[in-house]
């Protein structure tokens, strides 16, 4: 997605890296942006600490992947924006702003509780996070295991799987109608489920190196956060429509993920318990008709797109699907009211032109 590039000034925080003080106690960290996610998960445990939940990899820094509400999968886990609880950010009139739960520094007018669920999911457009604050809880062990089954029992006991696992994800393959289920537990804290079919992977070990993958192909990649449904009803019409029109194109799979709700202004989740689909496709082949054919569908049932994967959505689009925009847009316009900090993709998402990038 084109939230980064620009002709103009681009700045990089890959040296400001590091966790600087944890605080057990009040179960915070304090970390640089720069931090990327493994060695933010080392550094953490090294203090017996961790935080609750990765996505699906570990390549990203912090202030990334909270830049763009990134999640992993757990119906009582909150999407990565949601530890944020402070941090300061260097806004677009050039002030350093510190935030916390209770309020924050600015001289701004902005509603005293407004800027932190403002900032957990800001894309940039707010200001530079030069440091931010995490909740953490004690260091914790997760058991892992990777399942194969078919698509139909996942279907049928996706509300258990989904209620009895600190974190159940699958992903269903579209030539074969298989499924891969992964479910991931504190030891000692699993559910006992055994899907029928075959064990393909099991681990313990922390909880930073058991929940990231490792993705060596590359793909292109579709995702929204919809409400959360036991029927599965939007997966449903996105199986049956892949096997009518793409399956013959479409090799890659489908990932369904939960989220907790949060209340982040510009958060997929906000507001609702939140499941996610997510398509994926070869990189090497286009991907515009398949996407383009799903997007309206994933819409339909209440979809949110992913502020980091593709989509063709505009703030026009985009406003109604959020019940905090304008709320947003008021911290925006007085954080950066020269838009110093857009490029012409964040205008066009966030105010609908691109005058003013
Ligand atoms: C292989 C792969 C797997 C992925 N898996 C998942 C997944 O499981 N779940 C999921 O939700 N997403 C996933 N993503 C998407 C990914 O997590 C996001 O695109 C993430 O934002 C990338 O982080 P980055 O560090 O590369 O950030 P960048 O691309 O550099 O930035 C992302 C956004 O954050 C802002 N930002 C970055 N640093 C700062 C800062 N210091 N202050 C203020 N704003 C800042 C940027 O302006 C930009 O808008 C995946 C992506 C890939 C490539």
């Amino acid at each position: 997605m084109p939230l980064v590039a620009t002709d103009d000034e681009l700045v990089s925080l890959e040296r400001m890296t590091g966790v600087l003080a944890v605080d057990a106690a009040a179960g915070t960290a304090e970390v640089l942006p720069g931090t990327p996610m493994d060695e933010l998960g080392a550094q953490l445990v090294e203090r017996g600490v961790a935080i609750d939940n990765y996505g699906d990899v570990d390549y990203q820094a912090i202030a990334g992947a909270i830049g763009t509400g990134t999640h992993g999968s757990g119906a009582r886990l909150g999407n990565l924006s949601s530890i944020l609880v402070g941090g300061t950010l260097v806004t677009g009139t050039g002030e350093a702003v510190r935030f916390t739960r209770d309020g924050h520094d600015a001289s701004a007018d902005l509603g005293q509780d407004a800027l932190l669920p403002a900032a957990q999911v800001s894309l940039g457009a707010l200001g530079i996070f030069t440091s931010l604050t995490l909740r953490v809880r004690p260091a914790y062990e997760l058991h892992r295991t990777n399942w194969m089954t078919h698509i139909d029992w996942v279907l049928e006991h996706f509300h258990e799987l989904v209620e009895a696992n600190r974190c159940f994800d699958f992903y269903w393959y579209p030539r074969s109608d298989l499924a891969q289920v992964r479910m991931l537990n504190e030891p000692g804290d699993e559910p006992g489920i055994r899907p029928p079919g075959e064990l393909r992977r099991e681990e313990t070990g922390p909880s930073y190196e058991i929940l990231p993958n490792d993705r060596h192909l590359r793909f292109e990649e579709m995702e929204h956060m919809l409400p959360l449904d036991p029927e599965l009803r939007a997966f449903r019409e996105v199986r049956e429509r892949v096997k009518a029109k793409h399956r013959t194109r479409v090799g890659w799979r489908v990932l369904v993920r939960t989220i907790a709700a949060d209340d982040a202004m510009l958060s997929g989740a906000q507001g609702r318990p939140t499941m996610t689909i997510a398509l994926l496709h070869n990189a090497s082949l286009p991907h515009e008709h398949y996407f383009g054919d799903m997007e309206p569908l994933l819409l339909e049932h209440g979809g949110r797109p992913h502020w980091g994967k593709k989509h063709t959505m505009r703030a026009a689009q985009l406003a109604p699907l959020y019940l905090r925009w304008n709320e947003f847009a008021r911290v925006r316009e007085a954080l950066d009211p020269d838009g110093v900090l857009r490029n012409e993709h964040l205008s066009e998402l966030l105010i609908g032109s691109s005058e003013g990038a």
